[in-house]
């Protein structure tokens, strides 16, 4: 290969390798930027508080894996209660679908975490080094004892909320109590130690190193969500007809020319680096920062808000928006349909699982007094956040009798009690060789924790 075809395939395999821009957006002020805030705080309020609220006098919320139990407040749930993770999980993905449709990537600006922790991580960068202009001032400075000093606070401060947020995440996992303790006393087991660590490094990584570029090349939700918008979705955009031509011009100064002084303000805001001007992009992230910015310009220049608005395609092209459409109304319903059907299964949800296992090894046997006599395993367990005590009863053949080897069903919360059954019944009631029979169990203390199952009675076979 010849120097010159050298050069071009080198030439042409950097150009396909963009160099890694830091971005330091300057801050912001204004309507959207409170909205953001607060839901920012309330957000990460939530998250670092809800692990220490106690409820009945456990922690309220407990993902308790090796226990298989979850305790969400006053409700505990079992892996028998699988069927409610799917409606949640169908409640969430029409949600988004909704919100998408209805108002663009609310959930990427506002509540997604990569947004909400880097949000934190970008304020206490601001805290430390100060807004865009004194970061960019330390950027092109060389190493210093003044620089090292700054960028080892900010690291110190970063890492230190990365560890406080790994450890609240087991505290969802292991009751944040114990693991403080155990933290305290360096005992902490080898997996609590390694997902503390693990998530703190992931926090870590991706708030403060990895940013924008999580949102960009590893998000497949900004990939897809693009399906979901029309002309009728919300969404942040650049007001051309009114914008072009841009330029800059002197306060007062006449000149034919757009609102837009191209100050490029809307452009060092953005967390991801992008300029809104040059029309839809998939790296915005609906975080409204250069709407706030815009607006700013625009009260100083004495011209309408709004420039860079929150609107929708037909808006700025001067038709009418229409909020309620079928793709509207389809989600809106399915959302509304899962969330009732939902409370409603919650609402009729028992803490109390039941489970008959016929014997394996004898269909039937006769007795000495000539009746039937099928043998069963009843399992009963008690899902309810206090002890109880169970009576069985069984129906479908008349005259049936029923005998338990075990006289006290008392089983302890979250606990399981094998129990051996034996009915008997008379042949002159068997109609048919297999006979369908109902056997229930009811809390002592609480009859409206009761559960039946079917099974099957088998007798001879009739003449
Ligand atoms: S273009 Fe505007 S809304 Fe989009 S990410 Fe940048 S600052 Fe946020
Ligand atoms: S902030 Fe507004 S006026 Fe300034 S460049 Fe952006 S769109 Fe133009």
């Amino acid at each position: 290969m010849s120097d010159t075809q050298q050069s071009e395939t080198t030439d042409a395999t950097q150009s396909l390798y963009a160099k890694h821009k830091v971005i330091h957006p300057r801050s912001t002020s204004g309507f959207f930027t409170n909205l953001r805030r607060l839901a920012v705080i309330s957000l990460l309020g939530l998250y670092y508080v809800v692990p220490w609220l106690m409820w009945d006098g456990r922690q309220a919320v407990l993902f308790d894996l090796p226990e298989r139990k979850f305790y969400i407040f006053g409700l505990v749930f079992w892996p028998q209660d699988a069927i409610y993770l799917t409606f949640l999980l169908s409640i969430a993905a029409f949600a988004l679908f909704f919100f998408t449709t209805l108002a663009g990537r609310l959930w990427c600006g506002f509540a997604c975490p990569q947004t909400v922790w880097t949000e934190i991580f970008i304020w206490m960068e601001r805290w430390v080094e100060g807004d865009r202009p004194q970061q960019l001032k330390l950027e092109k400075m060389s190493m210093n004892a003044y620089k090292l000093r700054i960028k080892l606070t900010k690291h110190l401060l970063w890492i230190a909320f990365s560890l406080w947020t790994g450890y609240t995440f087991v505290g969802y996992f292991t009751p944040i109590h114990v693991l403080t303790q155990e933290i305290f006393i360096l005992k902490t087991s080898g997996w609590e130690t390694f997902w503390v660590l693990f998530y703190s490094f992931a926090t870590y990584g991706n708030a403060g190193w990895l940013r924008e570029q999580i949102c960009i090349y590893m998000c497949p939700y900004a990939r897809f969500q693009g399906a979901m918008f029309d002309r009728d979705t919300f969404l942040v955009a650049y007001d051309e007809k009114r914008g072009e031509p841009r330029g800059a011009r002197k306060r007062n100064e006449i000149k034919k020319l757009g609102d837009c002084v191209d100050c490029g303000l809307c452009v060092q805001v953005c967390p991801t680096g992008i300029d809104i001007r040059n029309g839809q992009q998939y790296q915005c992230i609906t975080c409204t920062a250069c709407i706030d910015a815009c607006d700013e310009v625009m009260v100083k220049l004495n011209r309408p808000k709004g420039l860079v608005g929150y609107t929708t395609e037909n808006t700025l092209e001067g038709k009418t928006t229409h909020v309620l459409r079928p793709r509207i109304l389809i989600y809106s319903a399915l959302l509304l349909f899962f969330m009732v059907a939902m409370g409603y299964l919650l609402s009729q949800r028992i803490p109390l699982s039941l489970e008959i296992v016929r014997d394996r090894n004898m269909l039937f046997r006769e007795t000495n007094e000539g009746w039937i006599e099928n043998v069963y395993t009843v399992k009963i367990l008690n899902m309810d956040q206090k002890d109880h005590t169970y009576k069985i009863e069984v129906e479908g053949i008349e005259g049936l009798k029923l005998e338990l080897n075990k006289q006290d069903l008392k089983v302890p919360t979250g606990k399981v009690l094998d129990v051996p059954l034996s009915l008997q019944a008379d042949p002159a009631k068997l109609t048919k060789k297999s006979m369908n029979i109902s056997i229930s169990a009811q809390a002592v203390d609480n009859p409206s924790i009761q559960t039946l199952r079917d099974s099957r009675f088998v007798g001879p076979t009739k003449n």
